[in-house]
């Protein structure tokens, strides 16, 4: 086997970009996913090591002498972080001319003959399904008989045939005996979850087809392809003995909630392991199955509820019809579920009177805390190319993170320009936390514990620092 490093490379401060960021940005609050991504490969690469250096606060120069303790050196990378992540890339073949540096990541999935040009010191770009691809390379297997990569021989690029879909999940090695050995939980912070946290999935891919939505359209696929309950409890039987600080477990699958029967089962086989849970859901979930995750230890659902208009909602395949979403929230609130909501500016159809619709559909259906998002074309969606069809992109889409790594808008339309869509996410967030009631709520949250009330506070100045610096931009 070959000396592996997997590294989530050093970009902005604080830039949430690694591999288990679905948008890679600075957030308003310090946030950090963990890098599952590359935790899975590298958990079936004995004695490999995953180094998460934004998370761990590394620099460039704290990462460069790490070239010289490996032979292979896989790095995650993605659309807004590519140009840094190619200086990493050179830092590290200068400092060990022999390493073999691989990218992996959506973007070198789409782009994989450009991004491997980009640079003489990127040896390959491996497309979806890397894991067992960078295992056969560290095992020593030529270039030229690994499925799935991209690389160049003589200045010439040669595209090996695609890697084959993985159906067996279960094939894939624990990432918790990885996160245990290399990371460290209380690194990772996300605004709306306990804090240790922990992340991982139970499947890959997403039946639905939101046209902005990364994942599915690249790296994951339309289908949901799962790890067995057994599979998915054994597991979680370990985290919870190798991390007993750990105080919640989220399961970051696409939409974890698409498969009922098996979500249910799950959530049995946790309700008597006795941990509290959270994962990402779509607002279409009955009250029988929300029922019985929370009587399992669910606490937190992330919903995507994108926009608050129907027509906006049909132009973006949501596959969601707002009374359903209206009904899911009731249900949630009667169970005592919180549902952290994530929205979107600047999706196609968007326009004043829309963005107004969609603030107050939030503050209808109030949930305890939420994410506002603008509009971001990745190369790979449907809505990148619908874009570039349309004129829609400004300045090509070159940027969808500005100098500090903050999101910036790469959209506009005839009717609706860039720095509209831009205030509006400021506006829509102090709409909704700048009411008495949600002042309250999270007021209260912070009086129940000392943890609490210093996070929050934290929280509040960074946030506070988002809302000014929106200000003086625009
Ligand atoms: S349901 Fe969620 S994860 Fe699935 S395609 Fe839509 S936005 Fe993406």
């Amino acid at each position: 086997m070959m000396k592996t490093l997997f590294l989530n490379p050093p970009s902005f401060e604080g830039f949430d970009g690694g591999a288990g960021s679905r948008y890679q940005a600075k957030r308003e609050i310090r946030s950090f996913w963990y890098p599952t991504w590359l935790a899975q490969p590298a958990a079936l690469v004995p004695d490999s090591r995953l180094v998460d250096a934004p998370a761990r606060g590394l620099s460039l120069d704290d990462v460069r002498p790490m070239a010289c303790d490996y032979e292979l050196a896989i790095l995650h990378t993605s659309t807004p972080s590519f140009h840094s992540d190619v200086r990493v890339a050179e830092a590290l073949k200068t400092e060990n001319p022999k390493l073999l540096v691989g990218f992996v990541g959506a973007h070198v999935a789409v782009s994989p003959g450009a991004s491997v040009t980009a640079s003489d010191s990127i040896d390959f770009v491996a497309g979806n399904e890397f894991d067992f691809t960078i295992k056969e390379i560290a095992e020593g297997r030529p270039l030229s008989e690994v499925d799935g990569i991209t690389y160049k021989v003589d200045g010439r690029l040669v595209h090996n045939r695609n890697r084959a879909v993985l159906h067996d999940m279960d094939s894939l090695p624990f990432v918790t005996d990885v996160y245990k050995r290399d990371l460290v939980p209380e690194d990772y912070f996300i605004g709306y979850l306990l804090h240790p946290y922990m992340s991982l999935y139970t499947g890959r891919g997403c039946k639905s087809r939101c046209t902005f939505c990364l994942w599915p359209q690249t790296i994951g696929g339309h289908t949901y392809r799962t790890r067995t309950p057994e599979h998915v409890i054994e597991e979680m039987a370990l985290a919870k003995e190798l991390f007993p600080q750990v105080k919640e477990f989220f399961f970051d699958d696409d939409t974890y909630t698409d498969d009922r029967s098996r979500a249910e089962k799950i959530a049995r086989g946790l309700g008597e392991l006795g941990v509290t849970w959270s994962c990402n859901a779509k607002a279409n979930v009955p009250y029988e199955t929300l029922k019985v995750m929370r009587d399992n230890g669910l606490r937190l659902l992330l919903v995507g509820y994108e926009s608050g208009n129907q027509q906006i909602l049909h132009n973006i395949k949501k596959g969601m019809r707002i009374e359903v979403a209206r009904r899911f929230a009731e249900d949630c609130q009667k169970l005592g579920i919180t549902i952290h909501g994530t929205f979107i500016i600047g999706l196609p159809g968007e326009t004043r009177e829309t963005i107004e619709e969609t603030i107050c559909f939030a503050k209808e259906i109030d949930p305890h805390t939420i994410q506002v998002s603008l509009v971001a074309p990745y190369p790979g969606t449907y809505l990148y190319d619908q874009a570039v069809k349309n004129g829609w992109l400004v300045d090509d889409g070159k940027e969808l993170v500005q100098g500090e790594g903050f999101q910036i808008s790469s959209l506009a339309y005839p009717h609706l320009s860039q720095e509209e869509m831009f205030e509006a996410v400021a506006v829509f967030y102090k709409r909704f936390y700048f009411r008495p009631r949600k002042i309250a709520d999270i007021t209260l949250e912070m009086l129940k514990s000392w943890d609490m009330l210093k996070r929050r506070l934290r929280e509040g100045v960074e946030f506070m620092h988002f809302l000014n610096a929106r200000e003086i931009q625009s």
